[in-house]
């Protein structure tokens, strides 16, 4: 169904949060009438998929895993850190199968998780003068790798950036795509999935006996079906869906991979303004005269720039330009949902953003943190439960948990207890209300260094780490991320809860 007054620029008349300042407003016209005319990344089809996928998680006949980097940098968007956050995601998804039973849904935050929402526009840093000294000068937060630079030099808003980030997006999908059709996502092999990063030999027993049940399994099943490939083509052993999402924080990207049908998305003729838009400040305008008559508007728009895309806690206010964005595009999309918002508000937003509760539109993720899960929750499950909204309920146990290290306080951490204990906690508190986790979502990777060792960004999990070892191989720029042995540890816990 139509979207009432929504077209894929009708954001840029609401107040919007987390704003980036062009200074060079004609630069970024340009990156975003090239930005309109590149191809899509992902297709309507796959997209559809993936809303039918989440409509079965919202019933509990699947679990979504979501997973990723807190925020990517071009400079990872190369062979290893790709395969190894494919190959931990694989891995993931095999031990919940394995224990839960059920099909495991796989988003990844991968291929456009550039931009990052901050708590301050601006910080104060060590800014390097001519003579190799430094002062304090006060520059722009760093916003992800599609706005500046993590060098402090390079804080400016660029929009290049923005091409940047469809090109470093569309590399990271193409090399996904190549290795899932080469079979590289085959449960016949998981033993390639670069699981010899795994030190922890209980680790490395767990997954031994997954994988020998698997294959058990999987004789099985090829001697019943007298050799055939038993699942078809969906439900095939030799390749799986695979996902991608973003955090959908820069609308003027968001709104030039916005594609209704094939006659709307011509490229212009000229890059004229439209006098709808003349109103509008210089950086917030738009080329795309057809796009601002809702009345002439297609019916349905797509964001092909990702499977699925969310709303951050600090970009959900309800008269804001995210959530008129978010309210057009036939994506499913996750909202972030943390201790402030009300229950009353969260039943708005999805009245907003799912006017005809389309199954598997809507996936609610769910970050307050371990020590104030009990008091927020049950009133959201219960404010949505007396509404007609069927959604997927997600757990992101890692956002609200930031720690300074003790032995350096210039690095940010979490505890691993804290994640799995908020993880347990909603998956208790969904029982007691009869509602359903369908998920979780989780900031991890599966980059190693040159010796093999994982990253270590979170203190504890089956490796042990230690406030102490968090120099060894802290690499983020961004917020901690589980590493590999640590995103397998979450992996087993969702599987022997899934089973109890
Ligand atoms: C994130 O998931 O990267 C994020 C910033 O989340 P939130 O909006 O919950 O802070």
């Amino acid at each position: 169904m139509a979207t009432l007054n929504w077209t894929p620029d009708s954001w840029r008349s609401k107040p919007i949060a987390q704003d980036v300042i062009y200074d060079d407003t004609e630069h970024l016209d340009k990156v975003l009438k090239k930005l309109r005319q590149l191809p899509p990344l992902v297709t309507p089809n796959e997209i559809d998929r993936l809303r039918t996928q989440l409509a079965d998680v919202a019933q509990g006949k699947a679990f979504l895993l979501q997973g990723g980097d807190c925020a990517e940098l071009f400079e990872a968007c190369s062979q290893d850190p790709i395969e190894h956050k494919l190959s931990l995601i694989l891995l993931m998804s095999l031990i919940i199968l394995h224990g839960s039973r059920l099909p495991v849904i796989r988003i990844a935050r991968i291929a456009g998780q550039y931009a990052k929402p901050r708590s301050k526009p601006t910080e104060v840093v060590d800014y390097p003068t001519a003579d190799g000294k430094t002062e304090k000068k006060e520059v722009m937060s760093f916003r992800g790798d599609n706005v500046n630079g993590f060098d402090v030099t390079d804080r400016k808003a660029d929009p290049e950036r923005l091409l940047g980030a469809y090109f470093h997006s569309a590399s990271t999908l193409n090399y996904i795509r190549a290795l899932l059709s080469s079979g590289f996502a085959d449960l016949h092999q998981p033993r390639n999935w670069s699981f010899s990063h795994v030190h922890s030999p209980q680790l490395q027993k767990a997954f031994e006996e997954v994988i020998d049940s698997l294959m058990d399994s999987l004789d099985f099943m090829r001697s019943a079906t007298g050799g055939s490939n038993p699942g078809g083509s969906r439900g095939g052993t030799e390749t799986v869906d695979f996902y991608t999402s973003h955090e959908g924080l820069s609308l003027e990207y968001e709104e030039a991979l916005t594609r209704g049908p094939r006659t709307d998305v011509r490229p212009e003729s000229s890059g004229s303004l439209s006098r709808s838009n003349s109103l509008l400040p210089r950086n917030r305008r738009s080329s795309a005269n057809a796009r601002s008559d809702a009345s002439s508007s297609p019916k349905k728009f797509y964001n092909l720039s990702s499977h699925f895309i969310w709303i951050g806690d600090r970009t959900r206010q309800l008269d804001g330009a995210h959530v008129e964005y978010f309210r057009g595009i036939q994506n499913p999309i996750g909202i972030k949902i943390g201790p402030t918002m009300k229950p009353e508000e969260l039943v708005q937003l999805l009245d907003v953003v799912n006017p005809d509760n389309i199954p598997g539109k809507v996936t609610l993720i769910s970050r307050y943190g371990a020590d104030k899960i009990e008091k927020f929750l049950p009133a959201h499950i219960e404010a949505v439960k007396a509404t007609r909204h069927i959604v997927v309920w997600q757990c992101d146990a890692m956002v609200s948990l930031t720690k300074s290290s003790e032995t350096d306080p210039s690095l940010k951490t979490r505890h691993f207890v804290d994640i799995i204990q908020e993880i347990s906690t909603s998956m208790r508190i969904h029982k007691e209300q009869g509602t359903i986790l369908g998920g979780v979502h989780l900031e991890l990777t599966g980059e190693v260094n040159d010796d093999g060792f994982s990253v270590t960004e979170c203190i504890g999990g089956s490796m042990e780490l230690e406030d102490k070892d968090l120099s060894f191989n802290y690499r983020s720029h961004c917020d901690p991320r589980l590493n590999y042995e640590q995103s397998l540890d979450v992996a087993f816990l969702v599987a022997d809860n899934l089973k109890a």
